[in-house]
């Protein structure tokens, strides 16, 4: 993978491009493939965000989000246009795997793959250009690097500065994580002057809720919480049939996991939820407890040091009991609490 600053002479000359993101994306992986959709269109490029899969609907305000395309719903369209792309960008995730369906478009394309990224362990080969940084934030903190070290900084506008603040926040969880250095809150200086709304932005991500939602969560907290205190853990399972009964959507079940970590002590937070064709795993850690490396090694998963995810097959009493027998490895660890 060569550096992705080797591209930045090529932005200037008219191409087709495909930006895309990982399954189910979240508010950087939506707000960094959109920050660069309206970067790229300001030279003309043809330029298309493709989605593996939905959305959350509290990110259909966001700018451009309206012409976003979903590959499970346009499977033909899409796979002519990465097919047919000169580039795709790839945001926010690593390994082609990440686009579920998608996969296999991407890896038979002949258009130059483009990695910009923050999570752990990149599948470098499968791309011709990149930068992928586990220190960042954000990806759309990398994209705001990316649009600066480009020299055109000036193309920054209220919607690139929307779109990126998004991903910038979610990440950052409203910019308390370690992750939020010096440089985010200069990014967020900067993008105030370009036109930054942020009081709109975290009312649209968190006053929107149904009041269906609200009680999801109450029931959730009362009936689904298991505490292990000799562990500094908590586990959340949430059955599909409680999804049914609240009418639970994409993106409602955002940001349960971190729940928990507001117990004091606690130091570990699982969340496993069964989507009916999987069982699909959060992990969330404070201090020195690696869910990266927690969920690669039992949840066929991955992400980074405190915010990770997996998945299973098994049902979810075996991906259940599975967590609870995988902690009991991790108690030295896990027992001793310090930040
Ligand atoms: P979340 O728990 O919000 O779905 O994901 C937390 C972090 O872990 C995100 O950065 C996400 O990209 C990553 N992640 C979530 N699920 C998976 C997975 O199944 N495999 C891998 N490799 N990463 C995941
Ligand atoms: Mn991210």
């Amino acid at each position: 993978m060569q550096q992705i600053s080797n591209i930045f002479t090529e932005l200037t000359s008219p191409k087709k491009i495909v930006i895309t993101t990982h399954q189910k994306p979240d508010g950087d992986a939506m707000g960094s493939s959109l920050g660069m959709f309206h970067f790229l269109q300001s030279f003309g490029h043809q330029v298309q965000v493709i989605s593996p899969t939905n959305w959350a609907k509290f990110l259909d305000w966001m700018p451009g989000c309206s012409s976003v395309i979903d590959y499970e719903n346009e499977t033909g369209k899409s796979n002519t246009l990465i097919a047919d792309a000169d580039w795709i960008f790839c945001l926010d995730f690593n390994t082609l795997s990440r686009t579920k369906k998608m996969e296999s478009a991407l890896a038979e394309t002949k258009a130059i793959r483009l990695l910009i990224d923050h999570h752990e362990l990149p599948q470098t080969a499968a791309f011709t250009y990149g930068v992928s940084d586990t220190s960042k934030s954000s990806t759309c903190e990398m994209v705001y690097d990316f649009i600066k070290a480009s020299g055109f900084h000036d193309r920054i506008d209220e919607n690139i500065a929307q779109c990126l603040y998004t991903g910038l926040m979610t990440d950052t969880g409203s910019f308390r994580f370690p992750s939020t250095s010096a440089d985010v809150h200069s990014m967020v200086a900067d993008l105030k002057k370009k036109g930054l709304q942020h009081s709109v932005i975290h009312e649209h991500l968190f006053d929107q809720f149904s009041e269906n939602r609200l009680r999801f969560i109450g029931n959730t907290l009362l009936n689904r919480m298991e505490v292990f205190f000799e562990y500094n853990t908590a586990l959340i399972a949430i059955p599909q049939s409680d999804l049914i009964k609240y009418d639970i959507k994409t993106g409602d079940t955002e940001g349960l996991v971190n729940y928990p970590l507001s117990i004091e002590g606690i130091k570990l937070a699982a969340i496993i939820i069964d989507r009916g064709e999987e069982r699909k795993c959060s992990f969330r850690s404070k201090g020195d407890f690696d869910v990266n490396t927690f969920a690669r090694n039992h949840f066929d998963g991955g992400g980074h040091f405190h915010a990770a995810g997996g998945q299973s097959k098994e049902p979810l009493e075996k991906v259940a009991e599975k967590f609870r027998h995988a902690i009991e490895s991790y108690k030295s660890e896990l027992s001793s609490y310090q930040f």
